[in-house]
């Protein structure tokens, strides 16, 4: 059976079930595991399989202890609410390819993942009759609260992901004013009994450093555990049961590459995609392990580029200015998805990965020895695009194809004009969300004035593109809010043990 073990340290071996349930491992590092790519997909076999069939044949792989049966359920409830029959559709641009992957209940691409996870926790849960111990039962009866700090869409996504399940709470916390204002009233108006949602004053990294020192935090734990029988867990891209239902698209788009015929068996494909906390683009290199022919993976910053120049020094520098950008769900300086990638690329070199963390915790920089990044740069290459390149790139998206592109793909599809890729390779840019996700930003670029809401922006961009803006979008405006809380960062701790109090308190004495 394949376990799972910190990046940071082999002690600790936990079942996928175990790593999924309790997200982040105890000494703060990430969930790997060293099986990775043992065993291999039958990609030749892909091409005519329904998305949920891929889905399974990649899960098996990832997830070894669930069932087939449960596999199978998670994958048809998670993927019955999207609205295109492909799950994640993959159009032509040009010389080029897109991947949609927006297609989901809150036209972000965290939904494929998202939409996951709250079902497989619900396998993670130990059954009665099955638990081995008084532990392992009391473990099973525990809630577990999901804490999430969201760029923007994460939040959204996680919430409408965990909205009433069962056993479960859910908080997430975003950045004040740093959310578009859909996104925002996304997340202010869900509805659910097991919902929180706050403002907090700061910025992402501001808050997923807190949520992380929560995670951390001994003292709350137990106290969360005797007043609430409450456990944390993450929703965020650091838990394994996010990453995981990432590596299927990449799989099903080279299913359809290859069932159109146009490439064949073994021929590579580049992936050039919108990056943030580098979850999307190491599902690619988890897919690559897997055996799919991936020839470049190529991360897209925009003008917060830590990782272009991580990936061309072999410095990780988080000490610099942090910008507020048109595309905010990448405005991330800490990309935690990194110490995975660094752990693989290391060879599980465990203590170089703790060094590094201290480092990264201690200076806000750390150095990746030379022969490390030579392997890295192997496999990824990198760009970024500045505001006015965003906006030129959804203006040129525009024009050279007739197609409407948010300004996170932009950024990837900035990065397909800079870099080369792999000679003769097909190039696939994944588009990570709806333009009507950031309909303001999308219509000044492509040079109509924007009037001054961001509905009457949806209705304008509908009118110029002829694509209609998504149901579940156009319908917030003049919905009430439900959540106008705002925090500062030291009051997150407080703010998690209150919820987690209501929760406990709302579902009954279900100890
Ligand atoms: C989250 C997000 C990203 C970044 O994805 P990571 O997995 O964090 O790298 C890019 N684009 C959009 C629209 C997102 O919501």
């Amino acid at each position: 059976m394949e376990l799972f073990h910190s990046t940071r340290s082999t002690d600790i071996q936990v079942t996928a079930k175990q790593a999924i349930r309790q997200g982040i491992a105890d000494d703060g590092g990430l969930f790997v595991s060293d099986s990775l790519g043992e065993r291999t997909l039958d990609v030749e076999s892909l091409p005519g399989k329904s998305y949920q069939e891929i889905a399974l044949e990649v899960l098996r792989l990832l997830l070894p202890d669930f069932s087939d049966d449960e596999l199978r359920e998670c994958i048809e409830g998670a993927y019955s609410s999207f609205k295109d029959e492909d799950v994640t559709p993959l159009k032509s641009l040009g010389m080029n390819y897109v991947l949609e992957l927006f297609h989901g209940p809150t036209s972000a691409f965290k939904d494929v993942a998202l939409q996951a996870l709250p079902r497989f926790m619900a396998h993670t849960h130990v059954k009665e009759g099955e638990a081995q111990s008084q532990e392992e039962l009391a473990e099973g009866k525990e809630r577990v609260l999901i804490l999430t700090a969201t760029s923007g869409d994460t939040g959204k996504a996680a919430l409408d992901g965990f909205a009433d399940v069962d056993s479960t709470g859910i908080v997430v916390f975003y950045p004040a004013g740093q959310v578009s204002e859909v996104q925002r009233m996304q997340m202010i108006t869900q509805s659910g009994q097991n919902v929180g949602v706050v403002a907090v004053h700061g910025n992402f990294d501001d808050a997923q450093s807190k949520v992380k020192a929560i995670f951390g935090d001994a003292a709350l734990a137990a106290d969360l555990e005797e007043n609430a029988h409450t456990r944390l867990s993450s929703a965020n891209s650091i838990n394994v049961g996010r990453l995981v239902p990432q590596v299927v698209y990449y799989c099903a788009a080279y299913a359809q590459l290859l069932f159109t015929q146009e490439i064949n068996f073994g021929d590579e494909v580049d992936f050039l995609v919108p990056t943030g906390n580098f979850g999307d683009i190491l599902a690619g290199y988890y897919a690559k392990r897997l055996g799919l022919p991936v020839g470049k993976l190529v991360v897209a910053s925009d003008k917060n580029n830590v990782l272009y120049d991580f990936l061309t020094t072999g410095v990780y520098d988080r000490n610099r200015e942090f910008f507020t950008t048109i595309s905010p769900s990448m405005d991330i300086l800490i990309s935690s998805n990194l110490e995975r990638m660094l752990y693989y690329f290391s060879d599980g070199d465990t203590e170089l990965i703790s060094r590094l963390m201290n480092d990264l915790a201690e200076t806000g920089r750390y150095e990746v020895p030379s022969g490390v990044m030579r392997k890295i740069r192997e496999v990824f290459d990198c760009a970024w695009a500045d505001e006015d390149q965003v906006r030129a790139a959804i203006r040129d998206c525009w024009d050279e194809n007739g197609y409407v592109i948010d300004p996170h793909t932009a950024c990837a599809y900035h990065a397909l004009s800079v870099t080369e890729g792999t000679p003769t390779a097909p190039r696939v840019v994944l588009s990570t969300a709806s333009p009507y996700k950031f309909p303001r930003a999308v219509l000044s670029a492509l040079g109509v004035a924007a009037p001054e809401s961001d509905f009457a922006c949806m209705d304008a961009l509908a009118d110029l593109s002829g694509v209609p803006a998504p149901t579940a979008l156009r319908s917030l405006e003049g919905q009430l809010p439900r959540f106008t809380d705002e925090i500062d960062v030291d009051e997150m701790p407080a703010y998690v043990r209150t919820m987690a109090a209501k929760f406990a308190g709302a579902s009954g004495a279900a100890a």
